[in-house]
């Protein structure tokens, strides 16, 4: 039999908790006995307006269900009032989702600064404001877990989105630092590529396959990834959608080291093409540290590639 992860005398912030994703996490933790902080601005899906309804709605359905539930409104870039509202309500926090978010689909050509700059605030400044907001609470209790929300968008690419996929990429690197920050007190962060039916999602797949994407198929690897059993899974990326979880990870090609002389031109890189995109025998990096190892030990051994 599966045991039941709870989460009893925990806090969990989520923002963007009025509906989509965020909502099923604030259901789901609620009903595994945590205190949860429902956080949405309750606009639209490209940023406009604003609203207190969608986290009123989520946090009266946790109170029907017999859960412990608080409704806050801000912006998360102003994640120090998300994070206060926990602090001032639940007397601690000790899980933080970040997941709001929006969209400003626009061609790189037609894309006007503040198409960048909003998408930009409200994904990066937003899970920035909010971690960082969290974080001493975290380190002085010796204990946290943090979920940022990259996508596939970041990960690939994705026409008519360079903002969003710029936003979006930047959530890995920020997970990937903050894990080693966070390690040693027990802070541990992962960032997940979701895929899921929401408002943002309904207008650009056919309903067939939103029917297969339910939100809450998002939700088990989230629980599983900030319960307190993870002592190990930090700064690792995930896809999740649809009941499909894998881990993704860096993936570096054979390469190609020349003598750095004036005999490393383009025509020389050219020349050995074929191992610089050679994936046949890969090397998985885990860090910089990695790169410059490789470097020392390939100056000591003296390259083959001269
Ligand atoms: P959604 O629009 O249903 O939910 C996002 C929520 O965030 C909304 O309720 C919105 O009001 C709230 N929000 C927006 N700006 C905010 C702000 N400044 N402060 C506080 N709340 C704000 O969309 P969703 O699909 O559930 O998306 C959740 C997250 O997952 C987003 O970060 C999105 O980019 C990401 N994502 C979703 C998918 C997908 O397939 N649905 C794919 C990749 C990434």
């Amino acid at each position: 039999m599966v045991q039941e992860l709870r989460f009893d005398n925990q806090t969990v912030v989520v923002t963007g908790a009025g509906g989509g994703l965020g909502k099923a996490y604030a259901l789901f933790f609620a009903s595994r006995g945590a205190n949860v902080v429902v956080n949405d601005l309750g606009g639209s899906f490209k940023g406009e307006g604003a609203g207190t309804k969608a986290a009123d709605v989520v946090v009266d359905e946790i109170k029907k269900a017999g859960g412990k539930a608080v409704a806050n409104y801000d912006s998360v870039e102003n994640g120090e009032r998300i994070i206060q509202t926990a602090i001032d309500n639940f007397g601690r926090v000790d899980v933080l989702l970040n997941n709001a978010g929006i969209l400003r689909d626009i061609s790189f050509k037609n894309m006007k600064d503040s198409d960048w700059d909003l998408i930009n605030t409200v994904h990066i400044k937003g899970a920035y404001k909010c971690a960082r907001a969290a974080w001493p609470h975290f380190r002085k209790q010796k204990y946290g877990r943090v979920i940022n929300t990259a996508s596939a968008a970041g990960l690939f690419g994705s026409f008519g989105q360079c903002n969003y996929s710029a936003a979006k990429l930047a959530q890995v690197g920020f997970t990937e630092t903050l894990a080693k920050e966070g390690q040693k007190y027990n802070i541990l962060c992962n960032v997940i590529a979701p895929i899921a039916a929401s408002r943002m999602t309904e207008t650009v797949m056919p309903p067939d396959v939103l029917a297969n994407l339910k939100p809450e198929w998002v939700v088990p690897l989230v629980a599983a990834l900030v319960h307190p059993s993870n002592t190990t899974e930090t700064g690792s990326i995930f896809e999740a959608g649809g009941g499909h979880v894998a881990k993704l990870r860096w993936e570096r090609a054979k390469g190609l080291l020349l003598k750095a002389d004036d005999t490393y031109t383009p025509g020389a890189i050219l020349k050995k093409w074929d191992s610089v995109i050679d994936f046949s025998e890969p090397e998985y990096p885990s860090g910089p540290a990695d790169m410059v190892t490789k470097l020392e030990n390939s100056l000591k051994m003296g390259s083959n590639d001269k």
